[in-house]
């Protein structure tokens, strides 16, 4: 498999080769040259199977330069019972990302596809789990070094320590907004003790730390000589990892391969949701994707509307619902280009134009009329929206959900279809916006047990000024 990218104007590359690297160097994001095609015989063949043997056999229709005993066990390591034990106790946790039906509504079945049980009780486990393990083998490889730099206003970058604590070659040096993080989300990420993970507290808000991040990757001789790296959304690892679960989501929810189901997900940057595009364009029987925004509805307004606009930092509202806080979606670019034909050049005039207007209108245009046959629905969600159903899932079912789950149940409760299950993705557990839970329901959000003394573990944290200089001399001092 080779990949290409979204602007034309790079060589093809393959998997291992675009793995440990960002952006592609014409500035567009990598994707495959073509979307292997699954027949309804292979779906059928892959029901039952262990998840880690489900992922090698979409994997390796992906990846064609690991060894496939290599490829096998990374995937063991990465999608096994104990490292997705973390949230609720589960009879179905074997199945590693468990379907949960919450009933019955208007003729057709609501489930829960869980993909928050991993150490950071949040979805983007799914996929840097198997990113740690995929960098540590890679590295090993190549006799190379990493150091990973980022910024966190929460779910990435507990996720991406998590998975990268302990393994060979790398570091992690991320940056979060001090004070600024729930109490659980800090200490989920400041009590990790590994000598190779190292936690910064800048005095400022989360737009300084990823304005230092930009400043250090955008000094090319710092980061060649430091080996520094991200591991952002648009990394084509992340999104095609996230592809496993919509398959086995669709395996859990359905009895023969024949039948149809609709998936909503909850959406920020476009990085979940693309992989059910991809998913779809491989022929897995989905009827509708459905887009869930916040109050910040980018993504909504462009299905809706036909125009993508992007929105300013001043317009970006802070809401309840924080992990889809984003003023624009990086990874919606992957979906532009197989709309606009596969059209590197196209794709490439439209974010250019996206940088220098700030967005792009095709409403007038064709292209936008032919979006349906995608199966793109969506929907937006507001904190009053979030509140009550919160409280309403929790009374009539029983089950307590977080706040971007509760987004998606409801703009997936508006495009219900009888006879098409619908599976709502579970982003996140409730613990880890208990505040917004307390709020909602009058009673605490529950706790996984291996979480029950997260908040009083000694900490490791630096505090640093929103200072460029002062992020390169702690990383340097620290790469030796
Ligand atoms: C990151 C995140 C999202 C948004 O996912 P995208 O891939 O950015 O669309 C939604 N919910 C939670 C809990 C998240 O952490």
């Amino acid at each position: 498999m080779r990949y290409q990218s979204t602007r034309g104007n790079s060589p093809q590359q393959s998997f291992l080769e675009i793995l440990l690297g960002g952006l592609a160097p014409d500035g567009g994001l990598y994707l495959p040259t073509h979307y292997p095609q699954v027949t309804k015989a292979q779906l059928d063949s892959w029901r039952g199977m262990p998840y880690a043997d489900l992922a090698y056999e979409i994997l390796s229709l992906y990846c064609d330069d690991i060894p496939e005993a290599d490829l096998r066990l990374l995937l063991r390591k990465s999608y096994t019972e104990l490292v997705y034990c973390n949230g609720r106790s589960d009879d179905n946790a074997k199945d590693i990302t468990p379907l949960h039906w919450l009933g019955e509504e208007d003729g057709t079945r609501i489930g829960l596809l869980s993909l928050s049980n991993g150490p950071t009780l949040a979805f983007k486990d799914m996929a840097m789990q198997l990113l740690g393990h995929l960098f540590e083998y890679t590295l090993k490889k190549k006799g190379q070094q990493l150091n990973i730099l980022g910024a966190t206003s929460g779910d990435t970058g507990s996720a991406a320590e998590y998975a990268m604590r302990g393994k060979e070659g790398v570091k992690v040096f991320m940056l979060s907004p001090r004070g600024k993080m729930s109490a659980f989300q800090s200490a989920q990420m400041y009590s990790l003790q590994d000598p190779n993970i190292f936690n910064l507290a800048v005095a400022g808000v989360f737009d300084d730390c990823q304005d230092i991040v930009k400043a250090v990757s955008n000094d090319r001789a710092f980061k060649a000589k430091n080996q520094i790296g991200t591991v952002n959304s648009i990394n084509w690892g992340r999104v095609v990892a996230q592809v496993i679960y919509y398959f086995q989501g669709y395996l859990l929810a359905t009895k023969s391969s024949s039948e149809k189901v609709s998936f909503t997900v909850p959406s920020g940057n476009f990085g979940n949701v693309c992989a059910g595009h991809i998913v779809r364009m491989m022929g897995l029987p989905i009827e509708h994707l459905i887009v869930a925004t916040n109050e910040n509805d980018v993504l909504h307004e462009f299905f809706n509307t036909g125009v993508y606009r992007a929105r300013k930092p001043t317009e970006t509202l802070h809401t309840s619902s924080p992990s889809m806080d984003i003023s624009k979606a990086s990874n919606f670019e992957r979906f532009v280009f197989d709309f606009m034909g596969q059209d590197g050049k196209v794709t490439a005039a439209m974010f250019r134009q996206v940088e220098e207007a700030g967005g792009f209108d095709i409403s007038k245009d064709a292209v936008f009329k032919g979006l349906g046959k995608y199966g793109f629905r969506s929907g937006r969600s507001s904190h009053k929206n979030r509140l009550e159903t919160i409280r309403d899932i929790d009374q009539r079912y029983g089950v307590m959900i977080d706040t971007h789950t509760a987004d998606g149940v409801k703009v997936a409760r508006e495009h219900l279809q009888a006879g098409v299950p619908m599976i709502v993705l579970e982003t996140a557990l409730p613990i880890k916006f208990e505040e917004t839970i307390e709020v909602a329901l009058g009673r605490p959000a529950e706790c996984p047990p291996a979480f029950k003394d997260i908040k009083s573990k000694p900490q490791r944290v630096d505090n640093i000024d929103a200072n460029v200089e002062q992020v390169k001399d702690f990383i340097t001092t620290h790469l030796s």
